[in-house]
């Protein structure tokens, strides 16, 4: 945690009020050794819990959940933007408002990798407003499965997403919180 602060510190650009720009190690440019550390802290914070898959959403989670599968040794499902032609049977759909494009996309999940049997922990980038994680979330229930929580490497605090979450009693692990991006300064909260 204390690696990943430092690295926000030196190489995060905040632009405008609320979007946090980390692409030299996250969202562009990816430090897989950071991301194995990474995947090991939520794997450890999620210990005994049974977790059979991880999920998340392309393309910027895929790199933490895999880590997070690798540690855990359970397979990654990554939500896909739109369905694709090879994608057949059933599936299972959410809607979400991206938050840095700002457009709707459709994600999608082909119906045999995810089942009632399974116990499934939410990975993603970045919480802000919850959409894709409520997204994911969709996903989850209409397989049936049971959602064990969601891991998050950088939660922005300020735009409640991941409060509102935890006020429907779901477990949210938060590596970084962030309170505020406002004049250009970064204030982490733990
Ligand atoms: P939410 O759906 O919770 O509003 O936003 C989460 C999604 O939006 C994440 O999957 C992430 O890709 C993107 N996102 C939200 N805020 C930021 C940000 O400050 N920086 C970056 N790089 N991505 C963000």
């Amino acid at each position: 945690v204390e690696l990943l602060k430092e690295k926000i510190r030196q190489e995060g650009r905040v632009i405008g009020e609320d979007i946090l720009k980390v692409d030299s190690f996250l969202n562009h440019q990816i430090d897989p050794v950071l991301m194995l550390e990474v995947g090991r802290e939520f794997a450890r914070r999620f210990d005994g819990t049974g977790i059979t898959k991880v999920l998340t959403v392309e393309a910027s989670g895929i790199a933490v959940a895999l880590m997070t599968g690798l540690s855990l040794r359970v397979p990654v499902v990554f939500a896909k933007k739109k369905q694709p032609s090879t994608m057949d049977g059933d599936t299972y759909c959410g809607r979400v408002r991206s938050f840095t494009k700002e457009e709707v996309v459709e994600i999608v999940v082909a119906g045999s990798y995810l089942g009632a049997d399974d116990r499934v922990l939410i990975i993603d980038d970045f919480l802000a407003s919850g959409e894709a994680a409520r997204g994911l979330i969709k996903i989850v229930r209409q397989a049936g499965a049971t959602l064990v929580g969601i891991g998050t490497v950088i939660e922005k605090v300020f735009q409640s997403g991941g409060d509102a979450l935890r006020e429907q009693g779901i477990r949210v692990e938060a590596l970084v919180q962030i309170g505020s991006l406002s004049g250009g300064q970064i204030e982490f909260l733990n």
